[in-house]
């Protein structure tokens, strides 16, 4: 496996981080907590998709494409870095989004990352809840192609076999940083979503025989669905980094019992880990997937099935833009107020 081989633009601000969460780990009594710092990957803020994007943009500039298109729900943060990549390269951006929510007020429908995709001068299009957002861009390319455009389409959430080779990159960097200093990662988790993330993970661990567990917390699939969707792209992945058979099924574990009523709907428990983040550590997640993910941390600290004494890797992918397109649900009580 040799990812040099693959076309990639350098835009990333890498490596990121790698930062104990002392007060975190303190609260919860359990397992050390870290942090691996990927919302702070730049382009437009940063978060998960910078990665996938150096890969998929790149390819995208030696098609020489003059307009990208992408697709994800309102608030999409992948949506956001596209647009950041396209502005940066000098191409056009076209993103429809899917109204997964249902939320009417106007910070959901036009903050947020709304507002970015605007700013880096992308055009929006949206859709109700339920379309069918991968032929209606197919069908919004090929009506470009007949303008003479050159379109690169890019699948929701960046997640591809060529979006993945970035998580790839991601699981070399942590474990070079944690041989570094000796940190022996017992555990790593994620919010898991179109998958890119986890399955680029996996076939990067895999690759290097970390033999470090990886969990993913879903934000919006079932189980099964979940971890089918990331072993599928983890085997393609494999495939096109010249190492097939690589990845087990049983490599790619995922819990989707932090995933509440659907897909960007935060429960209680997901506004309680961005509290405890926010005023604990002075870092912000988000509604809709680090929220969830984090949740499922702090759970799975509670109930002991991180012990004490093990290091926890939390690979933060981003999204706090999103908190401006949800001040509904998070102009509540602060910890300390709620415990007078
Ligand atoms: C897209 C996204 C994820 C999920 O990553 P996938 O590769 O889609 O599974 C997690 N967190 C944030 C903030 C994201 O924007």
């Amino acid at each position: 496996m040799h990812l040099a081989r693959f076309p990639r633009l350098f835009l990333a601000h890498l490596p990121t981080p790698l930062e104990p969460l002392t007060r975190l780990s303190k609260e919860l009594g359990g397992p050390e907590i870290w942090i691996k710092r990927d919302d702070c990957t730049g382009m437009s803020t940063g978060g998960n998709k910078t990665r996938k994007l150096e890969f998929l943009m790149a390819e995208a500039e030696a098609m020489g494409a003059d307009i990208v298109m992408t697709q994800g729900a309102t608030q999409s943060n992948h949506g956001r870095q596209t647009a950041a990549f396209a502005s940066k390269l000098g191409m056009k951006c076209h993103i429809l989004l899917e109204d997964r929510t249902g939320y009417k007020d106007s910070n959901y429908n036009d903050n947020g990352n709304v507002l970015l995709d605007h700013l880096h001068g992308a055009t929006t299009e949206k859709f109700p809840g339920g379309h069918d957002m991968p032929g209606e861009m197919e069908r919004a390319a090929e009506e470009a192609r007949a303008g003479g455009q050159k379109v690169y389409v890019i699948p929701g959430g960046g997640s591809n076999p060529t979006g993945a080779l970035g998580y790839v990159n991601c699981a070399l960097e942590l474990v070079q940083q944690a041989n570094e200093r000796g940190l022996v990662i017992d555990h790593l988790v994620h919010a898991t979503g179109s998958s890119g993330t986890q399955a680029g993970l996996v076939v990067g661990l895999k690759a290097i025989n970390a033999n470090i567990p990886l969990l993913g917390f879903g934000t919006r699939a079932p189980q099964p669905k979940q971890e089918q969707m990331v072993y599928d792209l983890a085997v393609k992945t494999a495939e096109k980094l010249g190492c097939a058979g690589i990845v087990q099924r049983e490599d790619v574990r995922a819990d989707t019992s932090y995933v509440g009523e659907g897909y960007g709907l935060p429960r209680p428990d997901t506004i309680e880990a961005i509290r405890m983040f926010a005023e604990l550590e002075g870092i912000l997640l988000d509604p809709v997937y680090s929220g969830k993910g984090a949740a499922g941390l702090i759970d799975y600290c509670r109930k002991g099935h991180f012990k004490k004494g093990e290091r926890v890797v939390f690979l933060h992918t981003g999204g706090s833009v999103a908190l401006f397109g949800y001040d509904a649900h998070l102009n509540q009580p602060t910890m300390a107020e709620a415990a007078e």
